[in-house]
C-alpha cells in the first residue's frame, strides 16, 4: 500500500511506564530481602618471602655464568639467614629448671615412667616444644597434670604441679611456661614428673628423647 505501512505509530507502542515502574520496584525489594554473600576473608595472609634472582639480560656466557654463580651464592645466602632465623627460635626447651632425682624404669617394685626434677614449690614449668594444651586439671596419682599435645603427635605430660598457668586449647611453644612446681596426689616432695608419650602413645624413656633434641635436665 502507502509508503510507510508497517511502521509503527507511537500511539500503538503498547509499553506502560507505570507497568514498568511497578515491576522494577518489586525486583529491587527481591534484590533487597537477601544479604550479601560476603563473608570478610583474607586481608592479613603475610607476603611470602621473595629471594633476590639476579637479573639475566643479553650477556655474553662468561657474563651469564657470573650472574648465574651470583645467583646461587645469593640462594646460599638467603637460606644460611632463613636457618639462622629459626635456629634463633628454640626448638625444645628442658620442662623445668632442679635436680634430677628420679629416672625412667623399675622403683619401688612398680614402674617410674617418667623422670622426676626437683625444685622449690612454684618453679616455673614449660612446654619441652611447640604444641597445643590438651589437657589441663586433676589427674589420678598426679594430683594436678597438665598435657601437651606436639606437632608430630608426641605427648608430653606435666605430673604433681602446683598450679596451672595454661588453658586446654592454647597453643604453646617451647619454653611457654604452663604450670608451676608442686607436690600434689602420690608425690614425696616437691617436684616435676615428666613423661613422653610417643605418637603411638607408647611411654618412652624421656631422658634420650630429650637428649637427642639438645636439652637434657642433669
Ligand atoms: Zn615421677
Amino acid at each position: 500500500m502507502a509508503a510507510g505501512e508497517g511502521n509503527a505509530s507511537p500511539d500503538s507502542d503498547d509499553f506502560n511506564a507505570s507497568d514498568a515502574a511497578g515491576s522494577f520496584n518489586t525486583a529491587m525489594s527481591e534484590g533487597n530481602s537477601s544479604s550479601p554473600a560476603y563473608n570478610g576473608m583474607g586481608g592479613s595472609a603475610p607476603a611470602p618471602a621473595m629471594l633476590p634472582v639476579a637479573k639475566t639480560s643479553d650477556v655474553s656466557s662468561e657474563m651469564e655464568k657470573l650472574t648465574k654463580s651470583e645467583r646461587i651464592t645469593e640462594a646460599r645466602d638467603a637460606a644460611r639467614r632463613a636457618a639462622e632465623e629459626a635456629a634463633k627460635q628454640p626448638k625444645f626447651h628442658v620442662p623445668a629448671l632442679g635436680n634430677f632425682t628420679s629416672g625412667f624404669g623399675g622403683r619401688w617394685g612398680t614402674t617410674h615412667y617418667g623422670i622426676d626434677i626437683a625444685n622449690s614449690k612454684g618453679t616455673p614449668i614449660m612446654s619441652v616444644a611447640d604444641g597445643v594444651v590438651i589437657e589441663a586439671g586433676p589427674a589420678s596419682g598426679f594430683g594436678l597434670w597438665v598435657r601437651v599435645q606436639h606437632d608430630d603427635g608426641t605427648i608430653t605430660v606435666y605430673g604433681h604441679v602446683n598450679t596451672i598457668t595454661a588453658d586446654e586449647g592454647d597453643r604453646v611453644k617451647a619454653g611457654d611456661q604452663i604450670a608451676t612446681m608442686g607436690n600434689r596426689g602420690f608425690s614425696t616432695g616437691t617436684h616435676l614428673h615428666f613423661e613422653v608419650w610417643n605418637s603411638s602413645g607408647k611411654k618412652i624413656n624421656p631422658l634420650p628423647w630429650m637428649r637427642e633434641r639438645g636439652i637434657s635436665p642433669t
